[in-house]
């Protein structure tokens, strides 16, 4: 049997015309602003309209730590999505637009995958309907601004080697990362050290996609701190006086973009923020929009449970004063046979040991999900080759936590294969068992915060940072930002800042190398280990297979 790739399954859909989808969600076709036939933005005069009905169930996918086996976090969502719809329930799907540069390095789409996938696959993840560019675009105005305001004199007296905002593009591209910018004479401007993030680490994005509406949006725009005098001065985008026609560029971005999966049901894919720097789920203005059209929305957070749920939970919904009520974690027989210490190499043959030995950091993130209050339900995503015992061995694990599994066969069979779990979610969400409580108060001094942070959830013994550090969040604390929440900037491979150490660990330290504070977005973003904002290409980039073939159709991509 030949398996098809998620491009040709995708490709042959049978998609609806894109009004008729936002029919059945009683979007009127004057609140849709099409892209095309299969894509389209919802209107702020219908998301207004519609804020005073009652919310929906929100349903969290999450993972345990990923590992190269590949979890299926977006497929299990979308999945689960037409699951729900399968059984008779009205269901959204809420999921995060891809970033344009990885698609040419190695990483898969993020569309979903086989027959659990959003449509059209190919433009969600490139230009889709343009939101990133745009966000990029607005990121280099106050750039832009920032130079041409030294340029003409200066009068903030912003000190020109403590300018903080950085460039960005949306593209992987490391020989940009550390750059002089301004040289060539009197009329470019002062030389100084430059670097570009990629579009998805920009700040502008974190406030998009946590902002409530266009007003809020400037607000937090107008925050951002920029830069920084020679007495160490908060210079704000506001005194640059560029938030207002950030805005404007970011008018048509802000508005959450309806697609179908590939049972025709409907999607918001909108916004895409890092994961690490940033919060790393989908915007709150789509979640929050879903819930008032639909009874269940189901939605991802980026990495594991570790970092993706706690920053859901701490961040998102803290900001948007929403809460899960149900959480879904994804765990696959390969990955956990990779805790249990096999090689990516052999994860082909049968071996129920390791898949038992690999269960610890399963049973660890289900422990931890409880710990917010609420209730957990591992989904088994089916891969071809998993054997009956080792996905017996799963469910048992699971069973002794006081949990339960359940398989899913939604990559090969659709909704059809996640029916099972549809009902079980939709049971648990109903049963209103959830009592969702964040970590921690707003109150909390930062660094306990991220103490708080290292010890419940990562189950390490202590968080080690310089007294440079300390005092940085001290004196944050004094000028009023003492209330936000944090943001984990740690590798996504372990509870650890090791990204070897599988499994379990405890005893372990988590050291804080250095703390940003993203005033517009509203968090302390604590930097564990290496992080990189902008990624390069691997050896033989995916670009090198991308291309049109005769029939104008896009090939090798995923
Ligand atoms: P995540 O959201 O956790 O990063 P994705 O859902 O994007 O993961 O899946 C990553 C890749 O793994 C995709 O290319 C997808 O097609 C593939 N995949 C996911 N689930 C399965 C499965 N059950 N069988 C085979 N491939 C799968
Ligand atoms: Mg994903």
């Amino acid at each position: 049997m030949t398996v098809k790739t998620d491009i040709e399954i995708a490709r042959a859909a049978n998609k609806r015309p894109i009004l008729e989808i936002g029919k059945k969600l009683g979007i009127g076709a004057d609140d849709l602003l099409p892209y095309g036939h299969d894509k389209a933005k919802v209107s702020q005069a219908f998301i207004n309209g519609i804020e005073a009905r009652k919310s929906g169930k929100l349903i969290l996918v999450t993972a345990i730590n990923p590992t190269p086996a590949g979890e299926g976090k977006t497929t299990t969502t979308v999945g689960l999505g037409d699951g729900l719809n399968a059984i008779g329930k009205k269901a959204m799907i809420c999921i995060r637009e891809a970033s344009l540069g990885p698609n040419f390095g190695m990483k898969g789409g993020a569309a979903g995958g086989g027959y659990a996938q959003i449509v059209p696959m190919e433009e969600m993840n490139l230009h889709f309907t343009g939101d990133f560019h745009a966000i990029t675009s607005a990121h280099s105005l106050l750039s832009a601004m920032i130079d041409n305001h030294i340029y003409w004199g200066n009068t903030l007296e912003i000190d020109i080697r403590r300018v903080v905002w950085r460039r960005v593009v949306d593209m992987n591209d490391r020989a940009l990362r550390q750059i002089t910018a301004s040289l060539g004479g009197v009329s470019n401007g002062f030389p100084s050290e430059a670097g570009f993030d990629i579009t998805v680490a920009s700040e502008v994005m974190a406030c998009l996609c946590l902002a409530s509406d266009l007003k809020d949006l400037e607000k937090r725009l107008g925050d951002m701190i920029v830069a920084y005098t020679r007495d160490r001065k908060p210079i704000y985008a506001r005194d640059i006086k560029a938030d207002g026609a950030m805005t404007v560029l970011l008018k048509d971005a802000m508005q959450p973009n309806l697609v179908q999966t590939l049972e025709n049901n409907p999607a918001f894919v909108h916004g895409g923020p890092f994961a690490n720097i940033a919060h790393g789920c989908n915007s709150v203005i789509a979640t929050t929009t879903a819930l008032k059209l639909a009874d269940y929305v189901v939605t991802e957070a980026g990495f594991g449970a570790d970092l993706g749920a706690e920053k859901f939970m701490n961040i998102k919904c803290r900001k948007a004063g929403i809460a899960p009520d149900c959480v879904v974690l994804v765990a696959t027989v390969r990955a956990m046979k990779m805790n249990g210490g096999i090689a990516k190499a052999d994860l082909a043959a049968e071996n129920v040991d390791a898949v038992k030995a690999g269960c610890a950091n399963l049973g660890r993130h289900i422990g931890n999900v409880k710990s917010f209050g609420v209730p957990v339900v591992v989904a088994i995503n089916h891969f071809t080759g998993d054997s009956d015992a080792e996905v017996q061995a799963v469910s048992d694990y699971v069973a002794s936590q006081g949990s339960e599994a359940i398989v899913s066969k939604h990559w090969a069979d659709g909704s059809k294969g996640s029916e099972a779990l549809a009902r079980r979610v939709a049971e648990i969400a109903d049963a209103g068992v959830a009592n969702f409580a964040p970590l921690y108060p707003d109150e909390m001094p930062l660094f306990q915060k991220m103490e708080t942070i290292a010890k419940r959830i990562y189950h390490a013994d202590e968080v080690l940072a310089d007294k440079k550090i300390r005092d940085q969040l001290k004196a944050w604390e004094e000028q009023g930002y003492g209330h936000l929440p944090v943001c984990m900037a740690k590798t996504q491979y372990s509870f650890s800042t090791d990204p070897n150490l599988r499994g379990a660990p405890t005893g372990h330290s988590v050291p804080v190398r250095e703390v940003r504070l993203s005033a517009g977005a509203g968090f302390v973003v604590a930097v564990c280990g290496d992080i990189m904002t902008m990624p390069g290409l691997p050896r033989v980039p995916s670009a090198e297979n991308i291309r049109l073939n005769d029939a104008g159709e896009v090939e090798g991509l995923f």
